[in-house]
């Protein structure tokens, strides 16, 4: 896990020197590189990064990088890490459990995404609602590319 976290490190310490890159969220969750080593609990993985950083398995991503044939969602609106976390309807159900997290951690919803690595517990919730969303994006077989 050591050599995710370094290179997720790196890649953030990268991103905030080109803060203008579109769709780069990651500036968002953390407010400098040392809040972000500060929190030791913090260990983003696979389906996390992507969340994390907009540089995933989101279609206004895709279709900026030419991947993907158009930039929207099922149901219609511009996909992006954030529609993903706060707006979509198709994602209602696995987004439950995150945010009753969220507004139980005393926090309105939809909330800052600096929320989201407040605490170990506020953070593993995420890890679940990201892992549950994009495994079930990679097995429907009407998204493949
Ligand atoms: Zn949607």
């Amino acid at each position: 896990m050591l050599s995710i976290r370094k290179s997720i490190n790196k890649r953030m310490a990268k991103e905030m020197g080109h803060t203008s890159t579109k769709g780069c969220t990651t500036y968002e969750f953390f407010n400098s590189v040392k809040e972000r080593i500060s929190k030791d609990w913090l260990k983003p993985d696979h389906f996390t990064t992507q969340f994390l950083s907009g540089h995933g398995s989101f279609k206004s991503y895709l279709f900026e990088r030419g991947l993907s044939e158009d930039p929207d969602c099922k149901c219609g609106a511009e996909q992006s890490n954030k529609h993903i976390l706060f707006e979509c309807t198709e994602v209602d159900e696995i987004r439950r459990p995150l945010k009753q997290k969220v507004m139980s951690a005393g926090h309105a919803w939809p909330c800052e995404l600096s929320v989201m690595v407040l605490d170990e517990g506020l953070f593993r919730e995420l890890g679940a609602f990201a892992r549950k969303y994009l495994e079930k994006e990679q097995s429907d077989p009407t998204e493949q590319i």
